[in-house]
């Protein structure tokens, strides 16, 4: 097992058949991938964590896909819209938290048009400069993420979620395709944006051998961010009682991924940390580099739940931030307050 480690990090990429053998043996590999992981990440980043603040400003959703809390589907979610003003608002705050990239996610909501946000995004780049501004707002045109990055913003995040199609069916309705996901993916790498694409570990009937094609398309795509997280049920989903995925699982696949893209940017997501008390801190031990607090108000914040159970729903901004600040602290790690753009990737050159 050690030596596929040791040939994972020389390499950057294994067989499928490898990854599998791997995920399969994770028990006893797990110590020496997460030192290797750590080694591999400190050398690019030092003891740097970047943070993101995350601002969830819609959870008005034309889609449904069956995992999702907030799919069009659930009639028991009390749907709300944050105004440009409220944004705005927000960012100024996260701007004195020292926040320098806001993350703008939502349901795929068709009243924020391609012009509306492309205004959005003006207004927050001109009012804080030098903040660098991701989206992740789901499958759009390509004259619509060009729209987007002409105004402004930096980065897109969008989870490819499967790169098995007959796993990316299970998981969505028959209106969405795994072919148009990966199209918007590449799109957006084209049109100068640092990309993040990702998947949930553990969500119903993914195998270790989808996992494997997940990894080899990443490798693919080759990101700037990967971001991935294990699924969590929401009780209003069809996929109420399917089992949650598993946190090691998690943790094993960050570390491999930071030895396939040494210089990526990973979060140790809310949903590790939704799992498990310590699962954010666990993923920056395997090799996360990135944290994202949540700056969404009181008011929406309780309302923009994709899984049971998700951490720092009734939490202030302000607790969010130096939370995470504490965490890093009490394992050796420092916040960098800087953009934390993909090494080489010169910021704001639209
Ligand atoms: N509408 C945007 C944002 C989606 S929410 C988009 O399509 O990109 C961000 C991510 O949350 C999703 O990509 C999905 O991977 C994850 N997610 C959704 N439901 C989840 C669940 N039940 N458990 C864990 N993660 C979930």
């Amino acid at each position: 097992m050690l030596s596929l480690i040791d040939r994972l990090e020389k390499e950057k990429i294994l067989t499928a058949a490898e990854f599998v053998t791997l995920l399969e043996n994770r028990d006893e590999a797990r110590d020496y991938l997460f030192a290797r992981a750590r080694a591999v990440r400190d050398s690019v980043f030092g003891q740097d964590i970047f943070i993101r603040g995350l601002l969830e400003f819609t959870n008005y959703c034309k889609n449904d896909c069956l995992y999702c809390g907030i799919r069009r589907g659930n009639r028991a979610v009390s749907r709300y819209r944050l105004t440009p003003e409220e944004i705005l608002e927000r960012c100024a705050l996260g701007f004195e938290l020292g926040f320098r990239t806001f993350v703008l996610q939502g349901g795929e909501d068709p009243f924020f048009t391609a012009p509306k946000v492309a205004s959005i995004v003006r207004e927050i780049k001109s009012a804080f400069p030098g903040v660098a501004l991701t989206l992740s707002l789901g499958e759009r045109s390509r004259e619509t993420y060009e729209l987007w990055r002409k105004a402004g913003a930096d980065r897109y995040l969008l989870r490819h979620e499967t790169r098995n199609e007959e796993h990316y069916s299970a998981l969505h309705p028959p209106e969405m395709s795994l072919a148009s996901r990966l199209s918007c993916l590449f799109a957006l790498k084209e049109i100068g944006y640092q990309v993040g694409c990702g998947f949930m570990v553990g969500s119903p009937s993914q195998t270790l051998a989808n996992l494997a094609e997940d990894l080899l398309f990443v490798k693919e795509l080759s990101p700037h961010m990967v971001g991935i997280g294990p699924f969590i049920p929401h009780r209003d989903t069809p996929f109420r009682d399917c089992p949650a995925g598993d946190v090691e699982l998690t943790l094993f696949l960050l570390g491999l991924i930071r030895l396939m893209e040494p210089l990526a940017l990973l979060p140790a997501t809310t949903a590790l940390g939704s799992l498990d008390p310590l699962g954010r801190e666990k993923g920056v031990m395997a090799g996360a580099n990135v944290l994202m607090p949540i700056l969404t108000p009181p008011g929406a914040r309780e309302k923009y739940l994709l899984y049971d159970n998700k951490i720092c729903v009734g939490d202030a901004a302000e607790t969010c931030r130096f939370c995470v600040q504490r965490r890093m602290e009490g394992i050796g790690r420092v916040i960098n307050v800087s953009r934390g753009d993909y090494p080489g990737f010169a910021p704001q050159s639209p």
